[in-house]
């Protein structure tokens, strides 16, 4: 007796956010299934046979009674029992190809969707990652196109099948006898009403035990938790805890007990309320053929009982489908709001090729700013030519990454330019920017998979002798070498397998297969130890050497080994020379360097 599901009520929340149904909005979700119109004729064809052919059996079992059972035809009997069988088996073989079809549409329009979106994410800008919650990127890519296919398999194909079904049933249904067909609609909504007012409470009663339990979850995940329970001892909070779990535990007792007699009673209901329809057909059917002796017969009104049990599923589901509507357009709205988004940071359409890139960068007057609130860079001017190196040192959260950001377009600047051989970046195609810039960044991120496989990433036409050379140049071959699977070995995920300088030698590595003009090193904060630490610096200051180089360093090493340091603080450029002059001029940087880079020494 599903006829009153959990699903078929709109929550407050999708009460308030319903969507606003356009034509261009429903033009759009047209132009979607367009593609499979072929296709979706076939399944039109198919449920309308098989709603037609789900009535027939009922149709049938009049005759069986009146003429095989009391008119006692034993071959016009058999006739009709195997009529009506095969009937029953062809609807459900059409039923199979209709479910076929259905999923087939559902599934390529949803693959259609998928991959649109996931070039959508693609084109977005870093700014979009970092403002939106991964969850949800990734529940709208899953459950909103999963819903989508949803809509298509249940939703569309059911009005379709329950019209469909009602149709032929109130046909057949007047064709036997007019008064008794009135008396089945009439019926039907005595019926419909009261089993939904009825559904609506219960579904409320388990929405509260679900929040209750959703409750229950958030208390133990929080205090149950290493970190949790660390707060709650340092704190002396148990028993404090405790009488709030209780408090919800009790909660959700009562809760579940007053769902569960409600669904009891929903149950006592619904049985007792379906069998008055037919009761009420047999009264008025017996009242007929009894005083008033019309041409009706027992057959006619166990199959008029027939056709209104079967009324009753599509009447209920169609009094639902708004419900799906405004679910499926709230859906398809949130899926076009990502198709929509704007690409902030996009390659300019004529753009200036480098023919024989240099790797000179240089920064005029670059201001910049995430939000509109807080300016991060001021006025950045610097130039660093080609094959020369600078160090990029300031107090943490001085903008010194963000500047980096610039030169590759992970953002663009506010105001000024950021030019590469002499052309704004937002000038040069981004494919060829990127490839013309190497970084290795502060978190070394690896994928799950192999060494071999990680360093593909940068160059997938690499050689093995370019990728043994390229271990060898990032001081990691040692490493490969010794391990019995050599460059097979896998990193686990996100490289955890490994360890940090591991790792962030793998990713020089990496870096020198991509062969960029200009390399940006922004040097890991946390501590490393010493053998991985010179093992790192070995690696990289021959690179240093042979490339235009921005260094974000931590380390004097690092900043010993540029050829000019600029300091940036609270993102402006307050000092710039050489180690030597810096330290002199008894400014941030000498300061810096009594109390950080001293100790190296
Ligand atoms: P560290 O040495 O600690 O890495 P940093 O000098 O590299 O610091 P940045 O990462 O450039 O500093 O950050 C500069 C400022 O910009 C910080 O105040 C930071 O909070 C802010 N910031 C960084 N990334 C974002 C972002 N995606 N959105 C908004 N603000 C950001």
């Amino acid at each position: 007796m599903a006829f009153v599901g959990r699903g078929q009520f709109l929550t407050e929340e999708e009460e308030q956010n319903k969507p606003v149904v356009t034509l261009a909005l429903i033009k759009r979700v047209m132009s979607y299934l367009r593609p499979y119109w072929k296709q979706m004729t076939l399944v039109l064809l198919a449920i309308s046979l098989s709603s037609v052919l789900g009535i027939a059996p009922s149709v049938l079992t009049g005759r069986i009674i009146d003429e095989g059972l009391i008119g006692k035809d034993w071959y016009l009997l058999i006739e009709l029992v195997l009529l009506s069988l095969g009937v029953t088996l062809g609807a459900n073989l059409i039923g199979v190809l209709e479910s076929y079809l259905n999923t087939w549409i559902a599934q390529h329009i949803t693959y259609d969707m998928r991959c649109m979106m996931y070039r959508t994410l693609q084109r977005q800008s870093q700014k979009f990652f970092t403002n939106n919650n991964q969850g949800d990127i990734i529940t709208r890519m899953t459950s909103d196109i999963q819903g989508v296919q949803r809509i298509i398999t249940d939703t569309f194909s059911s009005i379709l099948s329950n019209t469909i079904t009602l149709i032929v049933a109130l046909i057949a249904m007047f064709q036997m006898d007019w008064r008794l067909a009135i008396v089945g609609i009439l019926v039907v909504p005595l019926f419909i009403i009261p089993t939904r007012r009825a559904g609506k409470t219960r579904w409320t009663l388990t929405r509260e035990a679900q929040a209750a339990s959703d409750e229950i979850n958030g208390i133990l995940n929080e205090t149950l938790s290493v970190s949790g329970q660390l707060l709650v001892k340092l704190f002396g909070r148990e028993e404090y805890e405790y009488e709030r779990y209780e408090k919800v535990n009790k909660r959700q007792v009562r809760l579940n007990i007053k769902e569960n007699m409600a669904g009891r009673w929903f149950r006592v209901f619904l049985s007792t309320t379906t069998s008055v329809g037919p009761m009420l057909l047999y009264l008025v059917g017996g009242y007929l053929i009894i005083f008033r002796a019309e041409g009706l017969s027992v057959g006619d009104i166990t199959v008029f009982v027939a056709l209104l049990s079967r009324m009753y599923g599509p009447v209920n589901r169609l009094l639902n489908i708004h419900v799906d509507w405004v679910r499926s357009m709230a859906m398809f709205t949130r899926i076009f709001e990502y198709f929509d988004m704007p690409c902030e940071i996009t390659s300019s359409e004529n753009p200036v090729a480098i023919s024989k890139p240099t790797g000179n960068v240089r920064f005029e007057n670059v201001s910049f700013s995430y939000d509109e609130e807080r300016q991060i860079l001021h006025n950045i001017s610097f130039d660093v030519a080609k094959g020369k190196s600078i160090a990029i040192v300031g107090p943490s959260g001085s903008g010194k990454s963000t500047i980096v950001n610039l030169i590759p377009r992970l953002y663009d600047v506010k105001s000024g330019r950021v030019l590469v051989d002499n052309v704004d970046v937002r000038d040069i195609d981004l494919q060829q920017l990127r490839s013309l810039v190497g970084i290795v960044s502060q978190e070394t991120y690896l994928f799950n998979g192999t060494i071999r496989e990680n360093l593909l990433y940068a160059n997938p036409e690499a050689t093995e002798a370019e990728l043994i050379e390229a271990c060898k140049r990032a001081n990691i071959y040692d490493f490969v070498s010794s391990q019995e699977k050599g460059l097979d070995t896998l990193v686990g995920n996100r490289g955890l397998k490994l360890s940090g300088g591991e790792k962030q030698r793998i990713s020089i590595a990496r870096v020198i297969l991509k062969r960029p003009s200009i390399l940006i090193f922004d040097e890991a904060t946390s501590a490393l130890d010493s053998i991985s630490e010179k093992k790192i610096q070995e690696a990289t200051e021959p690179l240093i050497k042979s490339h235009t180089s921005i260094l974000i360093a931590h380390r004097l090493s690092t900043i010993l080994a540029a050829d000019e340091i600029l300091v940036v603080k609270d993102g402006r450029i307050v000092e710039r020379g050489t180690h030597k002059e810096l330290v002199g001029a008894g400014g941030v940087y000498s300061l810096l360097y009594e109390t950080q880079f001293k100790i190296e020494r």
